[in-house]
């Protein structure tokens, strides 16, 4: 039987459109080719909504959003805004788009693709085959904990405060996201805490454990947040699926995604108790090539795979893209900013042509 899904899509600013076209063919193609059929609605957000609306995510926006099965987001952000009040900007739409769909989970993953292998600053041999998965606490934690502020003290000096807390349901729900997700990879989970000085972490770790008689075909370990950072550049490939809470695994995912060492192939999703997850490219804009047919759309293509596999769990028409992708890395072609001597530079548009002859073949 047909499966039909509404997506919702952002393309956002800069060269969003332009890595959104290739990603909605490849959609349909994949569609065509696995038997689902995708309802398509484009909607506003970023600086494209401020000038249509003058508000960067528009609630007819969060309305579609929350409507459909999946959202499939581009960029946003440029220049021409960066000067606007803050409640005006680009990315607070982003955020509320965020917030308005209750996304606490953030997937994104760093995975050395042997064809790219020279991007990564590491040696050959450490990063060869590396395959991680970092789930990132993300409406919680230090970020959100109250008190905040900065506050002035009896003798007049100012005080800055941060709070990190977390409530059990609160990292049980990442908890068992984090649990799924490693089923659905290599089966192992790292928990990354710093239970040795922090009582928060300690609850972490303590629910961690106790979820992971749920998941006995899930191997758990825990590690202090001090030795992953190490233990990500000395020997990454240990790692399979790592979960943190919102401040380490902000600085975790950006070191893992380092790794790979090209910010056009890293795509990232984030997702909330039942509705829609958002799933997107980690990289912005990049304002100082849109319209130029230059842009990697890779991390966009990539982004569809993972709305595939965690969004719609079809991980079957997940594959096929993630296969054409690298086929196409075998066959040498390759956008300017992955370009390497003996490859083939193409632009955007011809990448996208080229993935469907892959998938068409494939
Ligand atoms: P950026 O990621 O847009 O660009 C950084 C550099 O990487 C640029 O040189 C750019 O040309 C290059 N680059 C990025 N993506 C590429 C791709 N797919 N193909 C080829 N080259 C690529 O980051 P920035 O320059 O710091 O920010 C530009 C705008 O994007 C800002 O307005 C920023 O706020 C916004 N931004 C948005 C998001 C988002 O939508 N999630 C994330 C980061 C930055």
């Amino acid at each position: 039987m047909t499966q039909s899904y509404q997506i919702t899509l952002l393309p956002g600013d800069g060269i969003g459109p332009e890595i959104m076209a290739v990603a909605v063919d490849i959609l349909k193609v994949v569609g065509k080719q696995q038997d689902l059929t995708f309802e398509f609605n484009e909607a506003l957000i970023g600086g494209a909504a401020i000038e249509a609306v003058g508000d960067p995510l528009p609630k007819q926006t969060l309305d579609a959003c929350r409507q459909s099965d999946a959202v499939l987001l581009a960029a946003i952000g440029g220049y021409k805004w960066d000067t606007l009040p803050r409640h005006l900007r680009p990315e607070t739409g982003l955020l509320g788009l965020r917030a308005g769909l209750e996304l606490f989970a953030n997937l994104r993953p760093a995975q050395i693709l042997p064809q790219l292998i020279d991007a990564s600053s590491l040696k050959p041999e450490v990063v060869e085959g590396v395959d991680i998965m970092v789930v990132r606490e993300l409406t919680g934690g230090v970020y959100f904990g109250q008190p905040k502020g900065v506050f002035s003290t009896e003798t007049g000096e100012q005080r800055g405060v941060n709070t990190m807390a977390y409530t059990v349901a609160e990292i049980d729900r990442i908890g068992r996201v984090a649990f799924e997700t490693a089923q659905k990879r290599g089966g192992k989970l790292c928990s990354v805490d710093k239970a040795n000085v922090l009582e928060v972490s300690q609850l972490w770790r303590d629910r961690i454990t106790d979820l992971s008689s749920e998941y006995p075909d899930v191997e758990l370990s825990h590690l202090y947040v001090d030795n992953t950072a190490m233990q990500l550049v000395r020997w990454p490939k240990q790692f399979d699926t790592i979960v943190t809470s919102n401040l380490f695994g902000d600085i975790l995912s950006d070191i893992a995604a380092m790794l790979t060492g090209s910010i056009g192939m890293l795509p990232s999703a984030s997702l909330g108790a039942d509705g829609p997850g958002v799933f997107e490219p980690v990289h912005g804009s990049a304002p100082d090539i849109a319209g130029q047919d230059k842009a990697n759309p890779l991390a966009q293509v990539l982004s569809v795979a993972m709305m595939l596999r965690y969004g719609l769990d079809q991980p079957t028409a997940a594959d096929k893209i993630e296969s054409a992708v690298l086929t196409l890395l075998e066959q040498g072609y390759r956008t300017g900013d992955i370009q390497s001597p003996g490859t083939k530079v193409l632009g955007c548009q011809a990448i996208g042509e080229t993935l469907i002859q892959n998938l068409n073949q494939g």
